[in-house]
């Protein structure tokens, strides 16, 4: 299969660089959500906005911000 952001080969759903974005970011919303009350929405927009973030989490966020509420 492919990469459902970049169209990369992958035996996930993610390609290996958009797969360890992913990874990061799941993981950092838990550093998150201890600090400040945000949902999962507001902190992956925050991503997205953040000028630190890396292209590949900040692909993987926009992803996620789109896909249907969970
Ligand atoms: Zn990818």
């Amino acid at each position: 299969m492919k990469c459902i952001i970049c169209d990369r080969d992958t035996k996930k759903t993610y390609c290996v660089f958009h797969d360890k974005a992913y990874q990061n970011v799941v993981h950092n919303f838990e550093d998150w959500k201890l600090a400040a009350a945000v949902s999962w929405k507001e902190y992956l927009k925050a991503v997205v906005e953040n000028s630190y973030t890396g292209t590949w989490a900040k692909e993987v966020a926009e992803h996620l911000l789109k896909k249907k509420d969970e």
